[in-house]
């Protein structure tokens, strides 16, 4: 997967570097490249704000730095747009002091293989879907990613309804800018990207994967602080076992998120489960089991 991001803060992005994301690029998984706006703006001072139309506190990110920064990086002109020492740790090799439209010193030798290709576009913005394991599963299928990482009060709407393919949401808060969102969304797709987590079967166990959360885990020792780990995980019975960490998913979200229990697949087993424990099952689910 080929993941470009736009910001004015490539330094952000160092943590790129590290953990999952860092060896799957090492292992040629994933090829990330950093792109400072700023190296797309043609003033001295290198400005990508100015002051809100309408009057009001605060600035909006111009439409002009983000225009060729897109061009260049993600519209379709070739290696035109790969930026110097791609794959490089963020901040290094970035686009900084470049003008906009200047030469290349990306990839040696003829067309970028990404050429005439369109990647999907993602701007983090409070305003934007919530962002879900769904998503992060639909963007991990995707060959190129591009991110927009927005500053001050945002980015001028024209930028977005020319090329936004997404606008995500992390949450219901607002961070001063898009890269920790950014962060977010690519840890979150990446390790779906196949080869990139080291046991595959670990993020189908994750919470939300099964439509549910998952309950809690433990590691040896067997008693810390006088609290001991369930029997059930030191009996060796694989198959209570599995009983047992369904059980414990369901009452997780039955007592967390609710809400999730109304849109999740649950057997017959799974309902006498919450009904025992004294959940009500949602009317949604128990007319299913009715049918
Ligand atoms: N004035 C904007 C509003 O109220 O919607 C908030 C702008 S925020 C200070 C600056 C940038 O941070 C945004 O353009 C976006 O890139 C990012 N951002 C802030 N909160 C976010 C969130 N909850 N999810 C995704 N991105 C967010």
């Amino acid at each position: 997967m080929r993941i470009d991001i736009i910001t004015i803060f490539p330094d952000y992005f160092a943590a790129l570097d590290l953990s999952l994301v860092g060896k799957a690029r090492t292992r040629g998984l994933l090829d990330v490249a950093v792109h400072d706006l700023r190296g797309y703006t043609d003033d001295p001072h290198r400005s990508v704000d100015d002051a809100a139309y309408g009057g009001g506190p605060g600035m909006v990110m111009s439409p002009q730095p983000w225009g060729r920064a897109l061009e260049s990086v993600a519209g379709g002109a070739g290696d035109a747009g790969i930026t110097a020492g791609r794959g490089d740790t963020a901040g290094r090799g970035d686009t900084a002091g470049r003008g906009a439209g200047a030469p290349s010193a990306g990839r040696a030798g003829g067309a970028h293989p990404d050429a005439g290709r369109r990647p999907r576009i993602v701007f983090p913005t409070p305003s934007g879907v919530p962002f879900t394991q769904r998503l992060s599963r639909e963007l991990a299928e995707q060959a190129w990613l591009v991110f927009c990482c927005g500053r001050y009060e945002g980015i001028d709407r024209r930028v977005l309804d020319a090329w936004a393919d997404d606008e995500v949401s992390l949450g219901d808060y607002v961070l001063a800018g898009g890269e920790v969102a950014t962060l977010a969304i690519v840890e979150a797709v990446t390790r779906l990207v196949p080869g990139v987590l080291g046991n595959e079967e670990s993020a189908g166990d994750d919470s939300f994967s099964t439509g549910l959360l998952e309950g809690p885990v433990y590691t040896r020792p067997a008693s810390f602080d006088g609290r001991a780990v369930p029997d059930v995980l030191l009996s060796g019975d694989h198959a209570a076992v599995h009983r047992w960490r369904r059980v414990q998913s369901l009452l997780t979200t039955a007592a967390r998120r609710p809400d999730l229990l109304a849109r999740a697949t649950l057997s017959r087993d799974d309902v006498a489960v919450l009904e025992a424990a004294g959940v009500g099952v949602p009317a949604e689910i128990a007319r299913r089991m009715a049918q």
